[in-house]
């Protein structure tokens, strides 16, 4: 079921107007721009990104490589993306990395709008890492052991395409459970035949996370169960693609960044549309209520 309901309307380039079904708002959705960079989160800011990655000499690492190298690059980030809807943004981000020589791991969700064979495999042949997405204790209600059962079937149909040897949860704000609960105390990866999970297995003291979830690379309440486990050695925030480009440029760190492709825009079209979304996602998690302003 989907919880809120999208007539999203352009008003000029000022902002979206958003409906959603028990509440009515309008919002202004500034469009990030500057002299120097493209609107945020769109296509050619990623771009931007990698570029500065690889100016920097920064090698990027999939999951599966992070965990199972011997040593570690002087620097290095670890590009990872949730595959949560629209796939066709995601094969867009596979073949933009591609451009750049970079490799980067898939977590892919086995719903029926993402789950394509094809797509697997043409992630893989792009020389990425496609992971199983798992959302098996939202799936079983809470119930562990069930939990266990629908994980494996859903990673070997997910093996039948692809090798998988890391997994990552799928975080739905709208669910009681955490995904991650199936691990317990001592996570057994072994017993699936895997390296890890990309939240549980990464040593955050002296890998700097951020992710792009509710559309800012800053932490806060709109990461509801989108944050690292465990030690973090995080001392710096960013809010915009432009800002994390400039953190890149000035100083040596190591880096795991979230992306979810499907809330980059590869147009303006879909820039407002994708804006508006979050924007009214937004709203719901923080649970305002926002008075109309007409
Ligand atoms: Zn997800």
């Amino acid at each position: 079921m989907t919880l809120i309901r999208r007539q999203s309307k352009a008003k000029g380039s000022r902002g979206t107007q958003e409906r959603t079904r028990n509440l009515s708002i309008t919002i202004r959705v500034p469009l990030e721009r500057s002299p120097t960079m493209p609107a945020d989160f769109t296509y050619e800011t990623y771009k931007a990104l990698l570029e500065a990655c690889k100016r920097q000499g920064i090698e990027t690492l999939t999951v599966r490589e992070y965990l199972a190298a011997e040593g570690l690059p002087d620097r290095f980030v670890i590009l990872r993306h949730d595959v949560d809807r629209k796939p066709e943004n995601a094969l867009d981000f596979a073949r933009m990395e591609a451009e750049y020589d970079a490799t980067s791991t898939y977590y892919v969700r086995t719903v029926d709008e993402t789950f394509d064979p094809w797509l697997l495999d043409s992630l893989e042949s792009l020389g990425h890492e496609v992971g199983y997405h798992y959302e098996d204790v939202d799936r079983t209600d809470g119930d562990i052991k069930a939990a266990h059962r629908s994980f494996q079937r859903h990673l070997a149909r997910m093996r039948a395409h692809v090798t998988v040897d890391t997994v990552c949860m799928h975080g739905n704000p709208l669910t009681p459970h955490d995904n991650r609960d199936m691990w317990g105390e001592m996570p057994d990866f072994d017993q699936y035949d895997l390296l890890g999970e990309a939240y549980l297995s990464v040593d955050f003291t002296d890998v700097l996370y951020f992710s792009d979830t509710g559309r800012t690379w800053r932490d806060g309440a709109l990461k509801i169960k989108d944050h690292t486990v465990g030690e973090d050695g995080k001392d710096v925030q960013v809010g915009t693609t432009a800002e994390l480009i400039d953190l890149v440029r000035r100083r040596e760190d190591s880096y795991c960044l979230l992306t979810h492709p499907d809330r980059w825009a590869g147009g303006t079209v879909e820039y407002v549309a994708e804006t508006a979304f979050d924007t009214a996602k937004n709203v719901a998690k923080y649970g305002l209520h926002v008075v109309p302003s007409r």
